[in-house]
């Protein structure tokens, strides 16, 4: 598969960045370490290093790091890696913060499925036996070669997310074990929303076809029961290689014919051949969604998709069949 190729080839590229993030963070440590050991035995300047209160959770992406923020409160220390939303999160390469935080995490949720290779590598480079690890494609039992891993859009993946979260917080914070119960149960009940938008638009429109320029919210129209086209030109543009010919002209003329209902588009990754697309849909009249890979920083999970979700509705009841 084309697709696996792609992934090893990125795999190979990556490779690199990362051994010199874990060197530099080698590195790092030796200077720190060689500072402590000539500094004076005087009081230290600035605050008195007390107990450390705040648990460091590390977000491989932003989507799971404000779930982490809704179920771990205020107190907790998250850093989401993946949060750009002008940037393609495929091409992420590793820099030294980012090996810092994850050598210090408490705990570590990333999306697995090859989506974030160089969080295993980071692992690997900075062993921390008390380190606690989320992979939610192994949490989903999600890990077949080549399956598409933009889970987050699957409505099922949260409420197991936000579960394994809940009880992972409850090991490391005991003595608070109410209260991230208590927030697991606030967590569920605010993504009912999502499952009534989601059973309604079912209801009215399951079996019409749709497209999209990349797999980015397969799940998601599966669950609302609609058909996806054009799926080897979506997984051409996801690994970032030029889609074929073939592929290409199939899409433009069922785009220019009108036999689907909607054209969704991930904004976070473009090109030539996906703006050609959505050309064509515009003068066709083929209603156009436009979706985003990360969360956007001013939105939580729950308002993120719940808002695309209602602009894929409009976009459905505004078509003709
Ligand atoms: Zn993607």
């Amino acid at each position: 598969m084309s697709d696996l190729l792609t992934r090893t080839r990125e795999r190979l590229r990556l490779r690199l960045p990362v051994r010199a993030a874990a060197v530099a963070l080698v590195a790092l440590a030796a200077v720190s370490a060689a500072a402590a050991a000539r500094a004076p035995a005087a009081r230290p300047a600035g605050p008195i290093p007390g107990p450390r209160a705040a648990i460091r959770i590390v977000a491989a992406e932003n989507f799971y790091g404000d779930v982490a923020r809704q179920l771990a409160g205020p107190a907790a220390q998250i850093i989401s890696v993946l949060r750009n939303p002008s940037a393609d999160p495929h091409l992420f390469e590793v820099d030294v913060p980012t090996a810092r935080a994850v050598a210090a995490a408490d705990l570590l949720i990333y999306n697995g499925a090859n989506y974030d290779p160089w969080v295993g590598r980071l692992l690997a480079a900075t062993p921390a036996p008390a380190r606690r690890v989320i992979e939610v494609s192994a949490l989903l039992h999600r890990q077949a070669p080549g399956i598409n891993p933009h889970l987050w859009y699957d409505p099922a993946t949260m409420p197991a997310v936000a579960r394994a979260l809940a009880a992972q917080l409850q090991q490391l914070d005991p003595a608070n074990g109410d209260v991230y119960t208590q927030r697991l149960r606030r967590f569920l009940e605010s993504m009912r929303p999502l499952d009534e938008q989601i059973a309604q638009l079912r209801s009215r429109y399951a079996g019409a076809a749709v497209s999209a320029t990349e797999p980015l919210a397969d799940y998601l129209v599966a669950a609302i029961g609609l058909q996806m086209r054009e799926q080897r030109f979506q997984l051409s543009v996801m690994n970032g290689t030029e889609p074929g010919a073939r592929e290409t002209a199939a899409f433009e003329s069922s785009l220019r014919g009108r036999q689907v209902r909607a054209l969704i588009y991930n904004r976070q990754a473009g090109g030539s051949a996906v703006q050609r697309l959505l050309d064509i849909a515009r003068q066709a009249h083929v209603p156009v969604v436009a979706m985003t890979e990360t969360e956007p920083p001013d939105m939580d999970y729950q308002q993120w998709m719940l808002g695309q979700i209602t602009a894929l509705g409009r976009a459905l009841s505004g078509s003709q069949p």
